[in-house]
């Protein structure tokens, strides 16, 4: 690595993970930084085993990251877009380069399958990047004229920006939060998830290789409780980018506004899958399958199985077949679908999630119950229950756990697919146009997928309705976020 000396502490050595070098350290203003405590991490693959102790930030730490980007923040933005550019694709170059090793960790860390890591999740880093030097760089500020003067629609960087990120798929969500910060010229201070933050720490690396500016990207590690607060309460950064739970979103919305700086937050889903009878049953019936995928600990996952009466035995029976063929195993073996839970405490969750719609009369129809005594892997599940009303039905649970329900018509179908707090994804599946249509508009989520499922355009909005979040990432949408816009007028008659 290039620069990475350490202040404060001394820096701690560097661990092997999956046979990769990975820094524990936080990465504050181009070097490594140390803070006197850490926090464990370990490998929901086994969890007998301490993978890191991780520097464990502290308010200190975070008072140095935000000042490491204020510092950054002028040179960064005075590049312009085509500056910045260049930097943005090294940094994708070398994350191309780095797929193997990024994939190798994050399946240890996070236990998310490496056969869709190394083949498309974490690539998917590299592009977002590139996608984001393009789009600023093709960005062409809007003119007019009006009232006797020239108008322009200027796009002013914002200022150092928190990016604060979730447990699942991290790299991937870090780099899709991060690039468009950088993009539009605002350093960034990332704080990863503590129960998976060595991919973000990788993502240091990398940038200190790409030779970004000292400043421009940090991280800082730690328990979200403790350090999360005093980087999103700094004055100094002036815009809050995070992904993870309503809960947490509140607290940070709190912060966001108390400084009134403008936030986005990109939160939890209850998706609907809606099946008609007229549809490809056979391709409902996979799709629906597929969501025990990564153990269902997916923002998107359409975990509310909504199906036309008329169709329910037929769809179930094809359901039944395909969720017989998931595999539980080890998230390195590419035969492997439904991976461990990602940590005890996010299995215990789940568990009670199950328990209580048990003791509330809900019906399990299959799984309900953890694998091993020993492994996080719970089982997939299947719950019909007594009403919609259902607790299970109404609240993320972030697992391998769906719910059954049946409709008799179209009305009935969207008001059980509206019928939750949340609208982040919907997903329809009919052999109709005209419904594709209909039904597609009707469903309230920000994203509403008709006969396919998880096919994300980068340059689309991309966000949640109701308590599924706040903002649009995504393309220019993301771009116009962390920018302060500005009108420009200049009488028609200035001369020089
Ligand atoms: P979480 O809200 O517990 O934690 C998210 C992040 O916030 C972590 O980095 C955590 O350390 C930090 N944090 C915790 N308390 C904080 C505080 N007081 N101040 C600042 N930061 C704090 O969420 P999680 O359990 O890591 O993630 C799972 C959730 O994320 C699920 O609800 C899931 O649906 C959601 N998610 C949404 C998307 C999306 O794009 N909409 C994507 C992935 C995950």
């Amino acid at each position: 690595m290039g620069s990475g000396r350490s202040h404060g502490m001394s820096e701690r050595e560097r661990v092997t993970v999956a046979g990769v070098s990975v820094s524990v350290d936080h990465y504050v203003g181009g070097r490594r930084v140390s803070s006197p405590t850490t926090f464990e991490d370990r490998s929901p693959l086994d969890w007998s085993t301490v993978l890191a102790e991780v520097s464990a930030g502290d308010s200190d730490v975070a008072d140095a990251a935000v000042t490491a980007a204020t510092d950054a923040f002028e040179g960064w933005a005075a590049l312009g877009p085509a500056g910045r550019a260049p930097h943005l694709r090294r940094l994708a170059e070398k994350i191309d380069q780095r797929v193997p090793d990024i994939a190798a960790v994050e399946c240890v860390d996070m236990a998310m399958r490496h056969e869709s890591l190394r083949n498309r999740v974490i690539g998917r880093g590299a592009r977002n990047f590139r996608a984001y030097a393009d789009l600023a760089e093709q960005h062409e500020e809007r003119t007019w004229s009006s009232n006797g003067t020239a108008n322009r629609v200027q796009r002013l960087p914002a200022g150092p920006v928190v990016v604060i990120t979730p447990w699942n798929a991290p790299f991937m969500l870090a780099t899709w939060k991060v690039a468009p910060a950088l993009a539009a010229g605002n350093p960034v201070v990332l704080k990863p998830a503590e129960w998976s933050p060595l991919s973000a720490s990788l993502l240091a690396d990398l940038a200190d290789e790409a030779g970004l500016p000292p400043g421009v990207l940090n991280v800082v590690q730690g328990i979200g409780s403790e350090v999360g607060p005093t980087l999103t309460s700094d004055p100094r950064v002036r815009r809050i980018s995070f992904t993870g739970s309503p809960e947490t979103a509140r607290l940070i919305g709190a912060s966001a506004a108390a400084n009134i700086v403008p936030f986005t937050a990109e939160l939890g889903g209850k998706g609907a899958l809606v099946v008609f009878a007229d549809s490809d049953l056979e391709a409902a019936a996979r799709t629906a399958a597929g969501q025990y995928d990564d153990s269902g600990q997916v923002c998107l996952a359409a975990t509310r199985l909504l199906v036309e009466e008329s169709a329910a035995d037929e769809f179930l029976e094809r359901f039944g077949a395909h969720v017989d063929a998931h595999v539980l195993g080890d998230s390195h073996d590419d035969a492997t679908t439904i991976t461990p839970m990602i940590h005890p405490v996010h299995l215990a969750r789940v568990e009670e999630f199950v328990e209580r719609a048990r003791a509330a009369g809900d019906t399990i129809v299959r799984g309900g119950r953890r694998h091993t005594p020993d492994g996080l892997w719970y089982e997939p599940t299947l719950i019909s229950p007594v009403s919609n009303d259902s607790e299970i039905v109404q609240h993320e649970v972030f697992g391998p756990v769906l719910t059954f329900q049946t409709f008799a018509d179209e009305d009935e179908a969207v008001a059980l697919a509206n019928s939750t707090a949340y609208g982040l994804s919907a997903t329809l599946f009919t052999g109709s146009a005209d419904r594709a249509e209909r039904v597609g508009s009707a469903l309230r989520a920000g994203t509403t997928w008709v006969n396919c499922f998880l096919v994300r355009d980068l340059t689309a909005p991309f966000g949640g309705l109701g308590i599924s979040g706040l903002g649009r990432e995504g393309g220019d949408h993301a771009l116009e976020f962390h920018a302060d816009l500005k009108t420009l007028q200049i009488r028609d008659d200035t001369t020089t």
